[in-house]
């Protein structure tokens, strides 16, 4: 009989299953997918460890959780600087003094600030209405046209002016010649991938693969004292409510005979002819040297149920569907939820992991 039966062996399930093992707990893992780690697997392919279900770069502020993942696995110090190309042209991104060179040849902060704000000006909004609105008033037309406008659409599947204003609260401007992504006090990426650090989590843990908990759910139910539930909130109710709504991905991953395609490892195209928004080149994550390369063209999709679920929909109408499944949840007295899937709602890496560690000392009145 084991401790707890954990459904799902991506990030929450498994730094469950690792502290309660540690604190002398017996774990059953088991995943409807043929492999551990969610959506962070990696498939190795010509040596380069491919991300799977889309590129991920581990980023936080907290260094607790830096010291939690490192212990498992070395970082190395891939710093996430995003190159986007609109028709051709390239430019930096997040949008800093590079960018604003490239976009206008402005070789100063003061020269930099003085064209987005004659811009934001000429364009004279006052309340915003809309996404483009917000954008233009916040960054200007040239960086909303070139950069913002056709990704986003192609992201959401809809028109900026048809988007809330509230999507873009901020839009992060640098007057420093930096690329750097994000703010973060640490990046990186687990050396030799991510299937080493969900390896490490799981190691001396019982998992089983291929294994959906729904189409085993007697006997598994059997298995163990306690469950920790971490696939979809909607089809652990057999969807009794009604769908909660996705905004789903399609990736197209391609082996090339070359050793080096694009240079960087993430482009994003922000023209609106190119159906996809991003070109990932998965060995530059890891500064390979191989002689070939494996890129992957990344397209926003419409979501059916049935379809990979990606990125909740955080609108009205989800909210509401998603209080009423909270009270179902809140009915559920054995049963631990957790993570992306389980509570409807966006998780960076570091997030999901910093949840389920208050999630684990919690249940253990630590
Ligand atoms: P998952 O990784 O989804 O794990 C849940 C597991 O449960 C899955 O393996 C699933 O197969 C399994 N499961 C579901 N139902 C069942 C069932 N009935 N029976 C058995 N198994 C089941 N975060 C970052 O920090 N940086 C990034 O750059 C980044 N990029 C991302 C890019 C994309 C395209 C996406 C979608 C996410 C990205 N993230 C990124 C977020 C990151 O993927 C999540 O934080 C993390 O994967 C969440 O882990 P999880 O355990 O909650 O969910």
């Amino acid at each position: 009989m084991y401790d707890y039966l954990i459904v799902g062996a991506g990030l929450f399930g498994n730094v469950w299953a690792h502290e309660a093992t540690k604190r002398g707990k017996k774990c059953l893992v088991v995943d409807r997918r043929n492999h551990i780690g969610g959506n962070t697997y990696c498939e190795n392919v010509e040596g380069i460890n491919v991300h799977y279900y889309g590129a991920h770069i581990f980023h936080t502020n907290d260094k607790d959780i830096w010291d939690y993942v490192n212990s498992f696995v070395e970082f190395n110090r891939y710093t996430n600087s995003p190159v986007a190309n609109y028709y051709g042209e390239l430019y930096n991104l997040p949008f800093n003094m590079n960018t604003f060179y490239q976009m206008w040849k402005v070789r100063t902060p003061e020269e930099a600030k003085a064209k987005i704000q004659e811009q934001i000006e000429a364009a004279n909004i006052k309340e915003p209405k809309n996404l483009e609105e917000q954008a233009i008033s916040l960054v200007g037309t040239d960086i909303y046209e070139k950069l913002i406008k056709s990704y986003t659409e192609k992201q959401w599947g809809r028109k900026c002016v048809d988007l809330p204003a509230f999507i873009i609260k901020r839009l992060p401007v640098r007057f420093t010649f930096d690329n750097n992504y994000f703010n973060d006090r640490y990046q990186g990426i687990p050396i030799g991938g991510y299937n080493k650090l969900n390896e490490a989590l799981l190691e001396g843990i019982d998992v089983r693969l291929g294994v959906d908990y729904f189409k085993n759910r007697a006997e598994l139910d059997a298995s163990a004292k306690q469950i920790v539930y971490t696939g979809q909130l909607d089809e652990y109710f057999d969807f009794k409510l009604g769908y909660l709504e996705y905004r789903s991905l399609r990736f197209e991953h391609q082996t090339l005979d070359t050793p080096n395609h694009q240079g960087n490892a993430v482009v994003n195209y922000t023209d609106g002819e190119t159906a996809y928004t991003r070109i990932i080149e998965h060995k530059h994550f890891e500064f390979g040297t191989q002689d070939k390369t494996v890129i992957t063209h990344e397209y926003p999709q419409e979501w059916t149920p049935g379809q990979e679920p990606y990125y909740p929909v955080n609108d009205d109408k989800n909210d509401k569907l998603l209080r009423e499944y909270r009270k179902l949840v809140d009915a559920e007295t054995n049963v631990i939820f957790g993570g992306r899937l389980a509570e409807y709602r966006y998780y960076d890496m570091h997030q999901v992991i910093g949840s389920a560690l208050a999630k684990v000392r919690k249940h253990f009145g630590e």
